[in-house]
């Protein structure tokens, strides 16, 4: 299937251009004014295009409690998160579907789902967010979210000894079942790609992340994990290590230039001269990072210290959307406050930049994605000048960025294929979704997390906070 966009604005060094961009199969072939018309002709008047942008952490099936967990921290929202996580694979396909959906008509041509496994489903799992993305057509990388460590383990003890408490699953059947994920759904030319995801140092010990460095070796697949995402995991890792997170993540050979890390927020300039050595990747999700009041990754610093970053919208339970342009706009302008020195930040055309290239490097994917280049994937989003919400005319990206772009993407194509067609999904029936989705749940003001009630005065405790009160 060939198609050429005709008399689109593409951005140049100092402005914009206006040229046809042609596609062949899965990629751009040409790109300059006054093409030969080849296949079907796409009229670009009036319209942007940009390489699509890489949601590039997020956790698909929390979208079945978003809005609903109160503005607690990670450690607490986490057990509430998982005393009511879906059990049902088809949950799972439907979520995926809707992240999916989201993150396309918000720019995005890839996801990277760090997917919560349902206990003993877990291979249905993946197999239900797979179907899901190859349904609809985004480009997948799906991280099976593992951990060897039970969900206490991740709260500081407040002591130097600490104890692992037991997990449900050994380290090695999780490396198992990782191995038989790989063997089954990782198939980059379909584009599914398989990540090594062990959820971060906090629930994790150093055999489960040796045998996801030994897989990733083994298959070239890319690694993720989340990273000091909180301070108390900043703590915690002082008290398993007596180091830094990242001074361990080095030491046992984590970090790489195909390793991506979630948040990112409680690192010392030691450590992000060690992102910076490894050329390892920091998505940032700064959404996630103000609901769970995490703090203010510092990604000024990270610019600066040449650390690739990429943005992401987590999970919609910590977000609770997967606007993308949305992470985007705050995840550039948060950091303003950080720095007087206005030259050092971020500008539209920079966010650009990170959200698709920076999102491509994270993932190992420079050469193929992230940019509108000859010869590299047609990965594309089209944005329609004429929404009202891109107008009156100013600047295309600087109002696609500071704004609350509406109903601006207009079509989307991933590896040459078209996924939105004039605003609307073509590849799913989007109206069937939204039918599954209320029907599947239900008006939920008043519950109750167990494991919250349990944990919530150790938590005090140790993070200082004083006496427990009653969770409510
Ligand atoms: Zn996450």
């Amino acid at each position: 299937m060939s198609f050429t966009i005709q008399n689109v604005f593409i951005p140049v060094d100092g402005g914009y251009e206006t040229v046809d961009v042609q596609i062949e199969k899965d990629r751009i072939t040409k790109i300059a004014p006054g093409l030969e018309m080849l296949g079907k002709v796409v009229d670009g008047n009036n319209k942007l295009l940009l390489p699509g942008f890489v949601n590039a952490h997020t956790h698909s099936s929390e979208m079945w409690q978003r809005g609903l967990i109160p503005p607690v921290p990670l450690e607490l929202w986490i057990a509430e998160l998982y005393d009511f996580a879906p059990l049902d694979p088809e949950q799972v396909y439907l979520s995926a579907l809707g992240t999916a959906v989201e993150t396309l008509l918000s720019g995005g041509t890839s996801v990277v789902d760090h997917l919560v496994l349902i206990p003993g489903k877990e291979i249905e799992t993946v197999a239900a967010a797979v179907k899901a993305y190859q349904e609809i057509g985004i480009r997948a990388f799906i991280g099976p979210l593992i951990q060897d460590q039970a969900l206490a383990s991740g709260i500081p003890t407040g002591e130097v000894q600490r104890e692992a408490t037991p997990y449900f699953r050994s380290t090695q059947a999780t490396l198992e079942l990782m191995q038989e994920v790989v063997a089954q759904f990782h198939s980059p030319e379909a584009g599914v790609h398989i990540l090594v995801a062990p959820t971060g140092i906090q629930l994790c010990s150093d055999a489960l992340f040796a045998g996801c460095i030994e897989l990733s070796d083994r298959y070239n697949l890319c690694r993720h994990a989340h990273l000091l995402e909180t301070k108390a995991q900043k703590q915690l890792a002082q008290e398993k290590y007596g180091c830094s997170a990242v001074e361990h993540l080095k030491r046992i050979g984590y970090l790489s230039d195909r390793t991506s890390l979630a948040h990112c927020v409680w690192l010392s300039d030691a450590d992000i001269a060690i992102l910076a050595e490894t050329q390892s990747t920091v998505v940032h999700n700064p959404l996630s990072n103000l609901r769970l009041g995490s703090g203010i990754a510092p990604i000024l610093k990270y610019c600066q210290a040449g650390v690739n970053v990429s943005f992401g919208c987590d999970g919609s339970a910590s977000n609770d959307s997967q606007d993308l342009l949305e992470a985007i706009k705050i995840g550039s302008m948060l950091h303003n406050i950080t720095d007087f020195d206005y030259r050092h930040w971020i500008t539209p055309r920079q966010s650009v930049e990170m959200a698709a290239f920076g999102g491509a490097k994270g993932l190992n994917m420079a050469e193929e994605l992230g940019s509108l280049t000859k010869g590299k994937k047609a990965d594309l989003v089209l944005y329609d000048l004429t929404s009202l919400s891109l107008l009156p005319r100013t600047d295309p990206i600087g109002l696609l960025i500071l704004g609350r772009p509406t109903q601006a993407v207009n079509s989307v194509w991933v590896n040459g294929r078209q996924i939105v067609d004039n605003g609307e999904v073509a590849t799913v029936d989007v109206d069937e979704l939204r039918h599954n989705l209320f029907e599947r749940s239900q008006w939920d003001f008043n519950r109750q997390s167990k494991t919250v009630g349990e944990i919530e005065a150790h938590y005090r405790e140790v993070m200082g906070l004083g006496l427990a009160k009653e969770y409510s």
